[in-house]
């Protein structure tokens, strides 16, 4: 086998390697069926365990009580920008939503489909570099709506904003789903693509509280409607069945490793370790978020010119530290250190960019 790199791409990310290693093992013959995961029906017993397995250990890793729903859904993150509103917007009334870069964006177009959106804090005026503080949403709003982690800017909720006690806050958690310890009890639901930190590409996990599950109204398709995941337990249809393998496969691993409270001392730790090395850097590195609003999972910076970034994403790369390009949409550097990520690479990484400096300054 070629040597494994330090995979810093924001999605989709690195894998542990430990679920890797089981699914290679698994591949031709998962627990003596004769077969693959990939060849296995969804209506059989070897993928019902697979498949319950994964809710439960989701259930268990985030303490999510027994009136939230946990579905398995495609169609990516952003098919929940749309079926947000299209079950829980109650006519009339209109919904919250907090801009805090491209992603929120994007949700917030897809809710004006199905009414009035109150925009009711951003940042986009100096390019999405914080979060906003003391939110004030409208206690006769549908729901409200916030993007836990921006994952282009590298900014990150550290505290829940409060709703009006009959207002339920949606959240896209996408990229930082499983990051820290959170209370989903101030959730009415939450969504995540599960490519960057809990699996691979393919599947989307989706926690709703049971409240809110009969709010749809009738007339919207079968498969919009969360209710209909729900009553056949993410089995309406064919679900991503590898998809969901693998993420039960990398959340057995998050388990292991004192499950999310350990993550969280662990990610805490990975982003110290280069936050330090910008700070530390007399202004070469430049942070883009601003320091009480810093993300645990996307670093984002820049350096001197443009020139110096092509230079050290290259010289990085060379060095087995791949991905460490920004967006395209604000340039400069993003390191993504996702659950996955090890201090190990997030270690080697900081030894890198520290030496680059002393080379180029
Ligand atoms: N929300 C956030 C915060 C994201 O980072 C992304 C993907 N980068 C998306 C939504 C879109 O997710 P998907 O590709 O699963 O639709």
């Amino acid at each position: 086998m070629t040597k494994r790199v330090f995979n810093f791409y924001a999605g989709p990310a690195t894998l542990p390697l430990p679920a890797l290693e089981q699914a290679q093992k698994d591949l031709l013959n998962y627990n003596n069926s004769g077969m693959s995961v990939m060849e296995l029906s969804h209506r059989s017993k070897e993928y019902d365990a697979i498949h319950h397995d994964a809710t439960d250990l989701v259930r268990t890793l985030m303490k999510i009580p027994n009136d939230y729903h946990i579905l398995w859904v495609q169609g990516g993150a952003s098919t929940q920008f749309y079926m947000v509103p299209q079950n829980i917007h109650v006519k009339g009334k209109s919904m919250d939503y907090v801009n805090t870069g491209v992603w929120s964006k994007k949700a917030i177009k897809e809710a004006q489909l199905y009414g009035d959106v109150n925009v009711v804090a951003s940042s986009e005026d100096t390019t999405f570099s914080y979060i906003p503080q003391d939110i004030t949403f409208h206690k006769d709003a549908s729901y409200a709506h916030i993007t836990g982690n921006n994952t282009i800017y590298g900014t990150e909720y550290h505290t829940t904003p409060k709703t009006p006690s009959d207002v339920p806050l949606a959240c896209d958690m996408s990229s930082n789903i499983m990051d820290k310890v959170i209370n989903v009890k101030d959730y009415g639901v939450i969504y995540a693509g599960a490519q960057k930190n809990i699996g691979p590409a393919g599947v989307t996990l989706l926690i709703v509280r049971e409240d809110l599950i009969n709010r749809v109204p009738d007339n919207t398709p079968t498969m919009q409607k969360w209710s209909t995941h729900v009553a056949k337990d993410s089995l309406f249809n064919t679900p991503p069945c590898w998809s969901i393998y693998m993420c039960k496969l990398a959340l057995e691993h998050l388990k292991q490793q004192g499950g999310v409270p350990g993550i969280e001392k662990i990610n805490r730790k990975k982003a110290d370790t280069l936050y330090k090395v910008i700070d530390n850097s007399n202004g070469f590195y430049k942070g883009h978020a601003q320091k009480d609003s810093r993300s645990l999972m996307n670093v984002t910076f820049n350096l001197p010119t443009p020139e110096l970034e092509a230079q050290c994403v290259e010289e990085g790369k060379n060095k087995g530290l791949i991905g460490l390009k920004g967006h395209r949409s604000i340039g400069g550097m993003r390191a993504s250190i996702y659950n996955a990520m090890t201090l190990k690479g997030v270690q080697t990484l900081a030894t890198f960019l520290q030496e680059f400096q002393k080379q180029h300054e």
